[in-house]
């Protein structure tokens, strides 16, 4: 029988790959696409993240392509004052053990692939794209439709799902439920950093807070390129979550300027130096209610598969990671069974992870807030500073 399954190769398979493989467990990961491409953009990976990349050896290939912002400076969109600072770099640093990093995602993505080539204990299998699946007590049974178009089958002890918000994995052991349309939409390009003006080179992360929108920017690829995000509360339904789903390049570029209608003309300077915008649909999953909702016999999910979150607290990813070392953690020592262990990494992940689902979704209305409630946050943030910005009770876990 083969061993651990993982279905999917993004950032949460490819981690859970090498931390089980660094803690002996072989395994076998299967992947839909052809080869393995990232596609996206920058991402922001807090401490929490890059403290587990950081003891798997990864902090100095990662440093070399990603970048570590001097401070985070909040900005009020419509009239471009500064709310808030606050420092990152060596406090970070100093007060977590680990760095703030902005990384493209395809580097990250390429970091975890080679490393889990070097360590050898995975065997990758692409163009195999999971069709179906049966659990019982004994093993998982799971067909997959092969690069040669022929469906083939797989005996395994334990299927670990890690394909993603819309995840096949998911409707082996749950009923099915429908994400949830936030009717928000991020529109992200990247910008060579060479041309800008001269404020824009800057070496911070921004985050600039308006009514239904806010954005964030920070350099990624060494500092090569700034990464810019604009997130909108647009309400335009769409079915699935996506890249450019529905969306022209007309409609994103009408889009951008009626979301920046209202913005100081600094920032709408900054959207209007890219033709380049790619559009991706929100969509969410409530937060999780109970261990169940992370593992059930022989399958457990991890990553977005588990837990889609909105990016208001840029920890998709991270939690990706985290799940990916506590799935690992459950293989060292004590004799348990595939089950027991998969339990005991759903009970030890999901209180975590509904709180972070749930602080993501309150940011987007702190973030997007206007009237009292956004007088009340802009007045937190500029007497509160560094102390009602900082997230020791993320960074920290
Ligand atoms: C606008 C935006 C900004 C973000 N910013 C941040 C940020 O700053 N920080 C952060 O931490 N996170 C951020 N995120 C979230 C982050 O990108 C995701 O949470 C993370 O990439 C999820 O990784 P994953 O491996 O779980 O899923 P995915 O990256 O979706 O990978 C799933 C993989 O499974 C494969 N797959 C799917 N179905 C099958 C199948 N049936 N058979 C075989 N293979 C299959 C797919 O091809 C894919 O390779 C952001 C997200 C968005 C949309």
């Amino acid at each position: 029988m083969n061993p651990l399954l993982l279905v999917g190769g993004g950032i949460g398979g490819l981690a859970a790959a090498l931390a089980l493989g660094q803690n002996g467990v072989a395994t076998q990961l299967f992947e839909q696409s052809p080869a393995f491409t990232e596609v996206g953009a920058g991402i922001g990976l807090g401490p929490n993240a890059a403290s587990r990349l950081q003891a798997w050896g990864l902090l100095q290939a990662l440093q070399a392509k990603a970048f570590g912002p001097s401070q985070l400076k909040v900005m009020d969109a419509k009239n471009g004052r500064q709310l808030g600072c606050l420092p990152m770099a060596q406090d970070f640093v100093q007060r977590y053990g680990a760095p703030y990093l902005t990384i493209h995602r395809a580097d990250l993505h390429q970091v975890l692939l080679d490393a889990v080539h070097a360590q050898g204990a995975t065997e990758l299998h692409l163009g195999h794209q999971l069709l179906n699946g049966q659990a019982n007590t004994q093993s998982v049974q799971t067909q997959w439709l092969n690069p040669d178009g022929q469906t083939v089958s797989h005996e395994s002890q334990a299927v670990l799902g890690a394909d993603g918000i819309n995840s096949r994995v998911r409707e082996l052991a749950w009923d099915p439920q429908k994400l949830q349309a936030s009717g928000h939409w991020a529109y992200r390009c990247l910008l060579p950093r060479q041309a800008l003006p001269l404020a824009w080179r800057s070496d911070e992360m921004g985050l600039w807070l308006g009514p239904r929108l806010h954005v964030v920017h920070y350099p990624v690829r060494g500092g090569e390129w700034l990464n810019v995000v604009l997130l909108v509360e647009a309400g335009q339904e769409v079915q699935t979550p996506g890249w450019d789903t529905q969306r022209s390049a007309q409609q994103t570029a009408d889009d951008l300027n009626q979301a920046i209608k209202g913005s100081c003309s600094r920032l709408q300077d900054l959207v209007r130096m890219s033709e380049h915008w790619r559009a991706w649909a929100l969509f969410d999953r409530s937060p999780l209610q109970t261990a169940k909702d992370m593992a059930r016999g022989r399958v457990a999910l991890l990553g977005d598969a588990a837990h889609p979150m909105l990016p208001y607290l840029a920890q998709g990813a991270g939690m990706a990671i985290e799940d990916a070392q506590a799935l690992a953690l459950q293989w060292q020592g004590e004799d348990l069974s595939v089950e027991q262990r998969l339990q005991a990494y759903a009970q030890a992940r999901w209180q975590r992870v509904a709180k972070v689902q749930a602080r993501a979704r309150r940011n987007a209305q702190v973030f997007h807030a206007s009237g009292a409630v956004a007088w009340g946050r802009n007045a937190a943030l500029r007497w509160g500073g560094a102390a009602v910005m900082d997230m020791p009770w993320l960074y920290a876990g």
